[in-house]
Formats: structure tokens, sequence, C-alpha cells
């Protein structure tokens, strides 16, 4: 069997994406070494909720510069392939670790982002929500006097609840279950995987590097972009279909 009969046989496939997603589209990914954001930056000093309130020039400065390189990147064709596959029914939902908000705006509509978004700031008083874009602009507080921060979930806080439950649902009704860079480094997100895996679902893991979960998958594709790998798989699908 191959990863493509798979796709097609499947009625419920779960995409688990990570930052490896988004590096194709020009935003950088976190772990890789050299061009991964911790090469530049220390995430677990800048984006806490202690950075937040005590160390507010630099938290902006973080933040500024990550909602600036979104502005200037895009979706690619391996987003919108995702979201077409959605439609044609070969993938049902997709769990996202990013906060570049790329999958709903190549079209994707059933994505459940498990870290926030950076598509938004929102009051941390009064929980107004605002453009990100507002920030680039020093729009730093709200009116009613409360710090803006990213709509994110930073180092310290819990996962938004609903989605960790949508998440949890989704990943025990897989009965395929593919995930698309992300080291599996972070936890809940890298429980999802094991846990469909548990509930009887096939694992593919397309991934640069190894994983800790690779041992467990039943297709592992290393060394490839993310993006190369959707075409193809598309192509035998509609060779298939032919
Ligand atoms: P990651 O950087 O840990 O892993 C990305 C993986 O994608 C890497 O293993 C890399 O080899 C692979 N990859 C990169 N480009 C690829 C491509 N074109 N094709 C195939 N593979 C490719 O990212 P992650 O797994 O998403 O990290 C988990 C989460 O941790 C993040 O989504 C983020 O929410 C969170 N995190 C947040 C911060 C922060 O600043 N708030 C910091 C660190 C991690």
């Amino acid at each position: 069997m191959t990863i493509t009969s798979w796709l097609a046989a499947s009625r419920r496939t779960v995409v688990l994406t990570g930052a490896g997603m988004s590096t194709e589209s020009g935003l950088p990914d976190f772990r890789s070494p050299r061009t991964g954001l911790w090469a530049r930056f220390n995430p677990s000093e800048l984006a806490t909720i202690d950075a937040l309130h005590h160390r507010r020039e630099s938290f902006v400065e973080f933040y500024q510069y990550r909602i600036r390189t979104l502005q200037q990147c895009q979706p690619h064709d391996g987003h919108r392939l995702l979201a077409d596959w959605e439609r044609r029914g070969i993938v049902q939902t997709i769990v996202t670790q990013n906060v570049d908000g790329f999958h709903q705006e190549a079209g994707s509509r059933r994505v459940i982002e498990l870290h926030g978004s950076l598509r938004t700031v929102h009051c941390q008083r009064c929980g107004q929500t605002k453009p990100s874009f507002v920030y680039l602009h020093g729009v730093l507080t709200c009116e009613c006097g409360g710090v803006l921060r990213p709509s994110v979930v930073l180092f310290g806080e819990p996962l938004p609840e609903k989605a960790i439950m949508e998440a949890w649902e989704a990943a025990q009704q897989a009965d395929l279950f593919l995930v698309l860079g992300s080291s599996l480094q972070v936890s809940p997100a890298n429980q999802l995987p094991l846990f469909a895996k548990r509930n009887g679902a096939k694992l593919v893991i397309i991934n640069w590097e190894p994983t800790d979960l690779d041992d467990l998958a039943d297709a592992v594709i290393h060394g490839r972009k993310i993006g190369e790998v959707l075409n193809e798989l598309e192509r035998q699908l509609t060779e298939a279909a032919e």
C-alpha cells in the first residue's frame, strides 16, 4: 500500500502541520540550525508572559519582527493543495501548531489552531481583538488602558481548551494521520499522532529531518520538501483516478 492509496481509501484524514509547512512560504521554522528562529532569538525568554510585562521592549520587537515577516509571506502551493483536498473530501481536518493563518488564507475551512494566531492581537484586560498590523504602527495598548498582546500561546500559558479537545477528537476518529513539517518536540501536539495510531490510524510523517516518532509510523519521508511531496501525491491521486 502506498500513501496515495491510504489517502484515497481513508474516510477521516487528519493533517498535523508544524513550522516546516510554512518554510516554503519564506517563514523560518523554530529549530532548524542556522535558518530557524531560535538561531536569532531566544523564544523561551521572549515569547513569555514575563517578557510581556517585564521586558516589554524586547517582547514587542520580537513580535513586530514576526508580524512584519508574516505580512511579507503568503501560503504556497502545498497549503492550497491541502485546501483543495478538503474540498474534494480527501482531508477532513487540519490541526496546526502554526500561528500564520496560511491554511485558512489558502482556503482550508476546518483548521484547529493549537497555538493561537499571529493575525490578531488582543487586550489582556478586556479581551478586545484587533488585526495584528496595529502592533507595527506602535498601537500597544487598548482603549481601556490594558496591554495588547499577540493572540498566540506564550510559553507558560495553557493551550486553548476548545482547540485541544477538538484536536484529540479528530485524532481519535482519524484513520489516516499525516504529519507535515514538525519536529514533534512540543507537547501536547506530539501526543496526537501517538493517540491516532493507538486508535487504529495509519501514521505518515513527512519531515525534512528524522523525528522521535518515526519508528511508530507506517511511512516516513525525509529530506524532501513538503510542497514537492504533496504535489507528487496529487499527481499519483489524479493518475489513480483516471
Ligand atoms: P520546529 O521548528 O520544531 O520543526 C519544524 C520541522 O520542519 C523541522 O524538523 C524541519 O526539519 C522541518 N522542515 C522545515 N522545512 C521543511 C520543508 N520545506 N519540508 C519538510 N520539512 C521541513 O517546528 P514545530 O514542530 O512546529 O514546533 C512546534 C511548535 O513549537 C511551533 O509550532 C510553535 O508553536 C512552538 N514554538 C513556539 C515558539 C514561540 O516563539 N512562541 C518557539 C518555539 C516553538
